[in-house]
């Protein structure tokens, strides 16, 4: 078996799966960025040179799933490391949210992290591999945020998900863990935020760090929760949030 860890970060191509990949790359781990923009992600490629691969994937197409992981395994040999980083957010009043709508949410946020997760694990347990899967959740799934209903309820899933896939395959000594993200500077929060500056003055104001965090933030974390030196944690939800979550 290669020495060299193989890891997977889906939407790995912008914000904080890119940080993730960056901190990945640094610490010499072969990184394989998924997303579906090919533009965005051979920008990112290029950005993290050799160790960086990039493979343009829709994960809603999950009957794909199964042989893009078996295309990795043929490559690689192996995965190591799973990050479940992609999502989509969706800001509606909650009466206006079609059924059409909670489903792509709870689609790409919660089926294709199952879909994904189950095929990474198959490939574990044949080949005896001790991986990390880390999974990403947000505040949505700690408290009650308005008009994110799909977002929340499919972050909220990921956070069970992960305490019982940690339970079930601690035993085969893989470990699951997940991050929830606080505010953090991206695309994504910008567009949540910057439309709304009542969100954002809320946001920051119980933000005992009064500021929003950085993507790296988040890529330390991961690569701490990959790396042996989180060897005996499993199944923990990890805020990194400047303290959002206890602010008062
Ligand atoms: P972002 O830049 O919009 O990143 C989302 C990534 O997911 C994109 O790279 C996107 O790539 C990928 N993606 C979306 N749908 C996909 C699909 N069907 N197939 C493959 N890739 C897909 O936003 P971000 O802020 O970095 O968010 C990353 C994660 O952190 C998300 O799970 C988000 O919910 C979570 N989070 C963010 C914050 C925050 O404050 N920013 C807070 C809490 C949680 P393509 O467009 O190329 O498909």
């Amino acid at each position: 078996m290669h020495k060299q860890k193989i890891a997977i970060v889906t939407g790995g191509g912008s914000g904080i799966g890119l940080a993730i990949a960056e901190k990945f790359i640094r610490e010499d781990i072969h990184t394989i960025i998924v997303g579906r923009d090919a533009g965005k992600l051979g920008a990112a490629a290029e950005k993290l040179g050799a160790l960086c691969q990039a493979i343009t994937f829709d994960l809603n197409n999950f009957a794909e799933i199964p042989a893009l992981v078996s295309r990795i395994i043929d490559q690689h040999g192996k995965i190591d490391i799973l990050v479940n980083n992609a999502g989509i957010n969706m800001k509606k009043a909650f009466t206006e949210v079609t059924d059409g709508d909670f489903q792509s949410i709870l689609q790409t946020n919660v089926t294709a992290v199952f879909v994904l997760s189950r095929e990474v694990v198959k490939s574990m347990l044949q080949n005896g591999v001790k991986g990390s899967i880390i999974n990403i959740s947000s505040m949505a799934s700690r408290y009650g945020i308005p008009k994110v209903i799909a977002y929340t309820a499919a972050k909220s899933a990921i956070e069970g998900m992960t305490r019982a896939m940690a339970t079930e395959l601690s035993p085969e000594g893989i470990r699951i863990n997940c991050i929830a993200p606080g505010f953090i500077a991206t695309d994504m929060s910008a567009k949540a935020l910057d439309s709304d500056p009542e969100r954002k003055a809320k946001a920051l104001g119980r933000t005992p760090m009064g500021a929003l965090g950085q993507p790296s933030d988040i890529g330390d974390a991961a690569a701490f929760l990959a790396s042996d030196a989180a060897k005996y944690i499993t199944g923990v939800v990890l805020p990194v949030d400047g303290g959002n979550a206890i602010g008062f």
